[in-house]
């Protein structure tokens, strides 16, 4: 079995299995309830968020435990829309957003919010131009991904938040889902950061919101005020304190795993270079975690031959050219709609290997021939 298909989820490590088994049967009082168990389970809580917000030049209580980036995103962009209203309407995103965050900005649209979406150039990430031509009085919110989750594209998180350093009044959202433990990128100046442990051998259903101590949110959950009334709901303890391990090793192993998933990237993309009717979708200085290209044949077939042989890649469906069914990733990358359906994204990540990737395009070259 070769799975490429990383960018979508990751494999669990069985460490942060096993922590979270013994943590589940041996502390399962609740972290808010103020007896000996609760108070023990609340200690090794806060010890876990104290990790996190060491990896970011935080503090503990900047850290909210979400269910996930798609919850992260939301409560990063319409608390932060509905909390700075009286502030201005005008909020700034880009058009190749995780749907978690273009779905939220249309949904605020029809609050009566005006949302500017920038497009990408030809690298795949959005001109610094762009956005300070984009901002106005009344903006109050900017979004921009840090990696694209389709093509890998990578944005210039650092220079983008000094700019905007310079608008006290503009909130700075990043999704850094595709960038956490992969990509070394300093967040200092960024104000909300979403990410999910899922996509760096953690929990699906587990993941976090950033959120500096200057910033607050309209809640989108009432109830109890848990995390910092940021997001009520008993909190998931043994998950939470699973995502500390998780963020840990992903941080500890990210210099020696970027140079090798980039070794095993590079020889990938020479050997789709040589494979006729292949072009590279991904820009170069992307991450070397998702590789996406065009395939000379239809995408979905290719995608369910190569699942028959236990190769798992992923495409955006091809049936037919509606708009909905091809990417709207690589159409805004001047892509055709052909082009944007019939396209294949490998992603890859430190658990593969070198026999792999020679394996996936020996099979790739022979479906492709196999295919009429
Ligand atoms: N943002 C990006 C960039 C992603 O890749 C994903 C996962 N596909 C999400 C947000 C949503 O993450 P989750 O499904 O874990 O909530």
């Amino acid at each position: 079995m070769i799975y490429f298909d990383n960018a979508a989820t990751t494999r669990i490590k069985k460490e942060i299995l096993d922590s979270f088994y013994s943590l589940n049967s041996k502390y399962f009082a609740n972290p808010s309830a103020i007896h000996h168990l609760g108070i023990e389970a609340s200690n090794i809580e806060n010890k876990a968020r104290e990790q996190i917000s060491s990896f970011f030049h935080a503090t503990p209580n900047e850290i909210i435990f979400t269910s996930g980036a798609t919850e992260s995103n939301n409560l990063a962009i319409k608390g932060t829309a509905f909390f700075y209203k009286n502030r201005g309407k005008h909020l700034i995103t880009t058009k190749v957003e995780h749907p978690s965050v273009i779905n939220a900005f249309k949904q605020l649209e029809e609050f009566g919010f005006e949302v500017t979406y920038l497009p990408i150039n030809k690298d795949g990430v959005i001109e610094i131009d762009s956005l300070k031509n984009a901002i106005r009085d009344d903006t109050i919110l900017v979004s921009i991904m840090t990696v694209n989750n389709e093509i890998g594209s990578i944005n210039d998180i650092e220079s983008i938040g000094k700019l905007l350093k310079k608008y006290p009044k503009i909130i700075f959202h990043t999704d850094a889902t595709q960038a956490i433990g992969k990509i070394d990128i300093n967040y200092d100046d960024v104000d909300l950061l979403s990410m999910s442990a899922h996509k760096i051998h953690g929990f699906k259903g587990s993941g976090m919101l950033l959120k500096r101590g200057n910033i607050s949110l309209m809640p989108l959950n009432s109830g109890g005020g848990q995390e910092f009334n940021f997001r009520s709901g008993t909190n998931n303890f043994p998950i939470e304190v699973s995502l500390a391990k998780t963020i840990r090793l992903a941080f500890e192993n990210l210099k020696n795993n970027y140079i090798y998933v980039k070794k095993l990237h590079d020889l990938l993309v020479e050997g789709l270079n040589k494979i006729e009717g292949v072009r590279i979708n991904s820009p170069i200085n992307s991450s070397p975690y998702i590789i996406n290209f065009i395939v000379p044949k239809k995408a979905s077939v290719i995608q369910e031959a190569l699942s028959r042989v236990e190769i798992y890649v992923s495409t955006k469906s091809s049936c037919s050219s509606k708009k909905d069914t091809y990417s709207y990733v690589l159409y805004e990358l001047g892509r055709s709609e052909v082009e944007a359906s019939d396209s294949i994204r490998v992603s890859i990540n430190e658990e593969n290997t070198l026999e792999e990737v020679n394996l996936f395009l020996k099979e790739l070259e022979k479906v492709l021939k196999e295919i009429k």
